[in-house]
């Protein structure tokens, strides 16, 4: 916009969009007798929906990762307007719509959509993952959402066929950090990128919540339940959706499911995967999907660390977790002043985790840790996220100035996802002040 001279095309457009009208191009035509062609039912099942006009119907073109080659595009384009007319709609799944499709077009358009690698089936099913750029192109990711969404796409491609309907029917989406470009949240399986600390290395994690819904205008947010190393992550996701098709009663959903089992079991089933093994034993562990790099530090300017098998910090860290887990339960046993107390707990020893990696002697009193934490890492700016600057550590200081005088459901649920991310962000000063080098 500097640099460029003013087109007036930019704009001019704007003032006939209120007379824009979506017209179809073609007849509307039922199917009935058009030879099919091979792999049209399962695209059929998937990607093509009824419109209310009879006749015609909206077609999805499943793109994996929402990839689409600038070849594919100019194809596409021509597809569009022999079958659609001028438009295509983007989709937050990151697919592409064409509306007003004649039913009787239908094995036409499959034929010219595969000819073109866009004719793959499950739109809106268990393989068609959403993930955002993660480290591939976005500074602020942590781990490669995109090389894990690849992976989780082509082992449950390989088995999509064989899945109970349930479990074809369930959303998983990625985000490479917090920020939830991805929609982690709004996923029955949502993931996270995250990383953790073993010994002087770093590992890539991915944080799984559970149980959230994209329905009624993404009625309900997931809740995190543990982070788990991303090479780990595919078996983990094999296990949840195996026990969801081996234990769900009729109709029940995902997070029915997830609600019935409660936060415990949640947890007991995500907590063997959590487990990182040694860097002599598995070094897989310690590079990411999609990247045969090793992270690793040359110097981590401490030399007793490359000694140390688990750190003071990670041993005070794993209280903070345990105690944000069991605000968890209670918010799921509705007990929400507890709930709420506890998730403020889990930032204080997550707080006072830090500061022992400074000062050893500070007390257990709420206000000589937040006073500690305040001014060695936050008047300091050490604790302050690239993106989100001092905000999560701003959810501490917060509650510990203003305690609420009444707690509901929202209220509790609110602070547990913002010691959530105040805990993450606890992990990610450590290693950036304790020495591990990020990639
Ligand atoms: S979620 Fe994080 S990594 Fe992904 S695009 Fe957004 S900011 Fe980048």
């Amino acid at each position: 916009r500097k640099t460029l001279p003013h087109d007036e095309r930019w704009t001019a457009y704007l003032q006939d969009v209120p007379n824009y009208k979506e017209e179809p191009i073609r007849p509307a035509a039922a199917l009935n007798g058009v030879e099919k062609p091979e792999g049209f039912e399962a695209w059929y099942q998937t990607n093509v929906y009824q419109q209310r006009q009879a006749g015609y119907v909206t077609v999805t073109i499943n793109l994996p990762l929402g990839d689409l080659t600038a070849r594919q595009m100019y194809q596409l384009a021509d597809i569009a307007r022999q079958y659609a007319g001028d438009n295509v709609r983007l989709t937050v799944e990151q697919n592409i719509v064409l509306r007003w499709i004649s039913e009787a077009d239908l094995p036409d358009l499959y034929r010219a959509l595969k000819a073109v690698g866009l004719g793959d089936a499950g739109a809106g099913t268990i393989v068609d993952i959403t993930s955002c750029p993660g480290t591939d192109t976005c500074k602020l990711g942590i781990a490669s959402s995109r090389g894990l969404a690849g992976e989780l796409r082509r082992r449950l491609g390989e088995k999509n066929a064989s899945l109970p309907q349930a479990v074809k029917d369930l959303k998983i989406k990625i985000s490479g950090c917090f920020n939830s470009c991805g929609q982690h949240h709004i996923a029955d399986i949502g993931l996270f990128g995250n990383s953790r600390r073993a010994g002087n290395r770093k590992v890539p994690h991915f944080q799984v919540v559970l149980g959230g819904k994209w329905r009624d205008n993404a009625g309900n947010y997931g809740l995190a339940v543990g982070a788990v190393p991303a090479k780990s992550v595919p078996i983990l996701v094999d296990t949840i959706i195996n026990r969801y098709a081996a234990e769900r009663e009729k109709g029940e959903s995902f997070q029915d499911w997830i609600g019935r089992l409660g936060k415990v079991a949640v947890r007991e089933m995500v907590q063997p995967f959590m487990n990182i093994p040694p860097f002599e034993l598995d070094p897989s562990f310690y590079s990411d999907w999609g990247d045969t790099r090793v992270y690793g530090i040359a110097d981590i300017g401490v030399g007793e660390c490359a000694g140390e098998v688990v750190s003071l910090f990670s041993m005070e860290i794993s209280k903070a977790e345990s105690v944000h887990f069991e605000a968890l339960v209670a918010l799921d046993d509705g007990d929400y002043i507890t709930a709420e107390n506890k998730a403020y707990e889990s930032m204080l020893l997550a707080a006072r985790a830090l500061v022992r990696t400074q000062y050893l002697d500070v007390g257990n009193e709420p206000n000589d840790i937040v006073e500690e934490f305040r001014t060695r890492f936050y008047d300091t700016q050490l604790f302050f996220d690239p993106f989100a600057k001092g905000k999560f550590a701003s959810y501490l200081l917060d509650r510990h100035a203003n305690p609420p005088t009444k707690i509901d459901e929202d209220k509790a649920h609110r602070l547990i996802e913002e010691a959530r991310l105040f805990i993450e962000a606890t992990y990610a000063c450590e290693a950036r002040v304790n020495g591990v080098i990020v990639n």
